[in-house]
């Protein structure tokens, strides 16, 4: 998508800090970190968030899955971490691209704010 902030970071239009990469998914450092670790994880296919993922697309959602659990490995998050989707206007999603943030190497509060 031509306007897409993400699919900018993606086709490398937009530069990032790489934390993985495979045929489905990019991962890059979060600009604005909420946590030591923070890593943003995106399909390299423009979904425009949880709410549009079907029968069609999902395998980019397992992909990504699989993507954070290799990370969590390589980066030793051993203590465990967070996965959150945001979604539309109240669930705080401000970016139109569909991406999971990996959180780690902090206590995380619940339930969220
Ligand atoms: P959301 O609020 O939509 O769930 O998450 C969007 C995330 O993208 C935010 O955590 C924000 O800090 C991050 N972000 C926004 N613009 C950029 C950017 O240009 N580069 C990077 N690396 N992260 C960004
Ligand atoms: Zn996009």
């Amino acid at each position: 998508m031509a306007d897409c902030l993400f699919c900018k970071i993606i086709n490398g239009e937009i530069p990032s800090t790489k934390i993985y990469e495979d045929e489905y998914v990019y991962a890059f450092a979060d600009i604005e970190p909420q946590a030591p670790f923070h890593g943003i994880f995106v399909p390299k296919k423009h979904i425009d968030s949880p709410a549009f993922i079907d029968g069609e697309n999902s395998i980019y959602v397992a992909k990504i899955y699989e993507a954070i659990a290799k990370v969590a490995k390589t980066e030793k998050l051993d203590k465990g971490f967070r996965v959150v989707a945001n979604c539309g206007e109240e669930g705080g999603q401000t970016v139109g691209h569909l991406h999971f943030h990996l959180l780690a190497r902090r206590y995380l509060q619940w339930p969220p704010g």
